[in-house]
């Protein structure tokens, strides 16, 4: 196949492809960075049109969407008959303009969101999101599982940024939760490796055990069934992070929006339910 871009993701993707056996040819628009995979096997393309007319399956990996419009758009007769995966990172709106432009140029389009970090590529802990054209998506799937365990979750193009986007969501949102207790306890001159032994415990408490539960709220609607930490108390203790935070001289910006969205929730009724009941109130 040939893959285009290789920056650290992309660099990776060529490693398990030629780790697979696969002839891989690659572009990148900065020549040099094409060195290490060369010495591995890969053959470099001097330009987009040689390299997308070296292979069947052209596997995109740049910065942006727009970068990839840059680079795909002059090409668009060549990728004719042929199959792109994008596995740059972009919105559900973007893949699906992707996915009509491409469907106007006869190309077979799957977008797709890498769920892991270049060390992980082509290891267990890897997954890589697939949507659209499901036809070319199984002619490729086999070499596609190189990267990671493939999750296609149909036709729509769009699908698989929205649960990228998703996947991340949660991850920043734990990570700013993290950020911000370890700002507070590092104001008494705790050190991360004193704290983080009770953190991951922790987290891992109220998170991992959680999970099924909290999908059986939202998925039946019942918020109110055996709740044992309900939204008025977990409310009313809130603005002791935010207080806290400020007598200690550390900004509340990440815990503050919790707290408005916890408030409007117990002022529109819901104070004897699981906090759950949030997720519901954050659709515009
Ligand atoms: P890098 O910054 O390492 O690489 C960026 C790539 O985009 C390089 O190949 C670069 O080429 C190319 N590029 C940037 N601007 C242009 C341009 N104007 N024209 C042509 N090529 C350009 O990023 P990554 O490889 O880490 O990320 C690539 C994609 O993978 C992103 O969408 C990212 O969100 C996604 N991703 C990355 C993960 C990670 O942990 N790294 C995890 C999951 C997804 P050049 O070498 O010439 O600068």
């Amino acid at each position: 196949m040939t893959v285009l871009g290789l920056g650290a993701m992309g660099t990776a993707l060529v490693e398990a492809f030629l780790a697979g056996g696969h002839a891989t040819t690659v572009w990148n628009r900065t020549p040099g960075k094409a060195d290490g995979v060369v010495a591995r096997g890969a053959v470099v393309a001097e330009t987009v049109a040689e390299a997308v007319a070296a292979s069947p399956l052209v596997v995109v990996c740049l910065w942006d969407d727009a970068v990839v419009r840059d680079v795909l758009h002059p090409v668009a007769d060549a990728l004719a008959g042929r199959v792109v995966v994008n596995l740059t990172n972009g919105t559900p709106a973007q893949a699906r303009e992707m996915a009509a432009w491409a469907a106007e140029h006869g190309v077979e389009y799957v977008d797709g969101g890498i769920m892991a970090i270049p060390p992980g590529i082509g290891t267990e802990h890897a997954f890589v999101l697939y949507s659209g054209a499901e036809a070319a998506f199984e002619a490729h799937r086999e070499v596609l599982e190189r990267l990671g365990a493939a999750k296609y979750l149909g036709a729509d193009a769009g699908l698989a940024a929205l649960f990228d986007l998703a996947l991340l969501s949660g991850m920043y949102g734990t990570f700013a939760g993290l950020w911000h207790s370890l700002a507070m306890v590092r104001t008494e001159n705790v050190s991360a490796a004193e704290f983080v032994p009770m953190l991951g415990p922790w987290m891992q408490a109220m998170i991992g055990g959680n999970l099924d539960r909290l999908a059986h709220q939202l998925d039946t609607g019942d918020y109110g069934h055996e709740v044992v930490s309900n939204l008025a108390m977990q409310a009313a203790a809130f603005p002791n992070i935010v207080q806290a935070s400020l007598d200690q001289g550390i900004r509340p910006d990440l815990m503050a929006p919790i707290q408005r969205l916890m408030d409007q929730a117990v002022a529109a009724g819901h104070g004897a339910e699981d906090v759950a009941v949030v997720v519901d109130l954050l659709k515009n």
